[in-house]
C-alpha cells in the first residue's frame, strides 16, 4: 500500500459493489428458475427407475439396456433432450427439449421415459383410488 491506496480502495468497494450485485442478481435468477421449473429429471426404463439427474447440471446420460446404448439424455442450459436413440421411427428426438415439471419424452420402442419431476417424492393423495 502506498499514497494511493485511498483512491485504490475506494475503486476496489466499487468493484466489489458490482460484484456482489452480479452474484445477487445471478442467484436470484437461479432461484427464480428453479421455482418455476422442475430441478430433476428421472429417467425410467420398462416402468422402473434407471436414474434421476439434476437438470442444473449439464451432462450426457447414455441410458444402457441389456450393456447396450439405446438412447442418450444430454441435459443442456436447464433442458432435457434426446440427443440419439436406437429406435427406428426417432420419435423421441423429435419430442424436442423438456424443463418444466411434468413433461416427458417417450420412446415406445426402447420403452424409455425420461420426465421433470421435483427433487421430492410425490405426494400420495387420493387420486391413487
Ligand atoms: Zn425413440
Amino acid at each position: 500500500m502506498n499514497g494511493m491506496s485511498k483512491y485504490v480502495r475506494k475503486n476496489d468497494i466499487i468493484l466489489l459493489s458490482c460484484i456482489a450485485v452480479l452474484i445477487f442478481v445471478s442467484f436470484g435468477l437461479r432461484i427464480h428458475s428453479m421455482m418455476n421449473n422442475g430441478s430433476t429429471i428421472e429417467i425410467t426404463v420398462d416402468g422402473k427407475v434407471y436414474g434421476r439427474y439434476a437438470l442444473e447440471q449439464d451432462q450426457r446420460i447414455p441410458v444402457e439396456i441389456d450393456d447396450e446404448t439405446k438412447n442418450i439424455v444430454v441435459i443442456a442450459d436447464g433442458e432435457a433432450y434426446m440427443a440419439e436413440a436406437s429406435c427406428p421411427d426417432k420419435l423421441c428426438i423429435h419430442q424436442g427439449r423438456i424443463e418444466s415439471r411434468s413433461q416427458s419424452i417417450v420412446c415406445l420402442p426402447n420403452r424409455v421415459i425420461v420426465t421433470v419431476v421435483d427433487g421430492e417424492e410425490p405426494e400420495i393423495d387420493s387420486m391413487t383410488d
